[in-house]
């Protein structure tokens, strides 16, 4: 007749244990496709932003280049007037100096063909145009990179739901195990396995001198040994705190 020995069933309450860490484990582990996929989306997003803080920035500076222009432009009107009913010559000559200052600055923003003055405005204008369409084409992958992440996130979600039901059906069932366990011991195991975060019973293994614990492989003292094969009281090892038992 077999005596029950609640250490072997605690030992397989240890089995169903750590394969639940191990459904766990499993479920807070994110699929490389999507990790790489969370990355992408992000870099993008950042892309993006940064191309539509340049627009703005070039858009500004181009709005300032042709306030300044027409400003510029007025005054040349004015002194051109003011020029046409100047009563000197030296009047006349004044105005036409600040024409000709006026002008320097116009052909500076505007540009002249002639002179092979770029001018500010143009490559205002081309680095918007470029802006534009490099926004564009980033928009066009993000909206992309989005759809692919959603159904990456969904798909993860699937693979975590499914192992949390498989979960919960091997949860209740290892509950059911330690029911028949007397609970102290139970209340034991569980107090080491968090506490080692994994295993909170271990089995003795023969060495050449006598025992060692295949946790944390230190060598048992005889006594302690003894007290682990007698099984009149729960023993647990003296380096690592987990029970001790004798195996099958
Ligand atoms: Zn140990």
């Amino acid at each position: 007749m077999g005596v029950s020995d609640p250490l072997a069933d605690l030992n397989r309450l240890q089995e169903r244990d750590l394969e639940l860490d191990q459904i766990r484990a499993d479920q807070s582990c994110i699929p490389e496709e999507l990790s790489q996929a969370r990355v992408r989306f992000k870099e993008l997003e950042n892309r993006l932003g940064d191309l539509q803080d340049e627009l703005r920035e070039v858009r500004l500076a181009y709005h300032k280049a042709d306030l300044e222009l027409q400003d510029l432009k007025g005054k040349y009107t004015k002194a051109k007037q003011a020029q046409a009913q100047a009563s000197s010559a030296k009047e006349q000559t004044q105005y036409a100096e600040q024409m000709r200052q006026l002008e320097d600055r116009i052909e500076e923003i505007e540009g002249n063909d002639k002179k092979n003055i770029v001018g500010e405005i143009f490559p205002l204008m081309e680095r918007i145009d470029r802006l534009e369409k490099e926004i564009e084409a980033v928009q066009a992958s993000l909206e992309e990179a989005r759809v692919r992440l959603a159904e990456l996130e969904a798909a993860n979600q699937q693979r975590v739901d499914d192992l949390e039901a498989v979960y919960q059906a091997k949860k209740a069932d290892r509950d059911q195990m330690a029911a028949t366990i007397p609970a102290a011991i139970v209340r034991e195991y569980e107090s080491i396995r968090r506490a080692r975060k994994g295993t909170g019973l271990a089995r003795m293994a023969r060495t050449n001198q006598g025992y060692r614990c295949t946790a944390c492989n230190v060598q048992l003292p005889m006594h302690v040994a003894q007290q682990v094969h007698q099984a009149q009281k729960v023993v647990r090892c003296p380096s690592c705190g987990r029970i001790l038992w004798k195996g099958e």
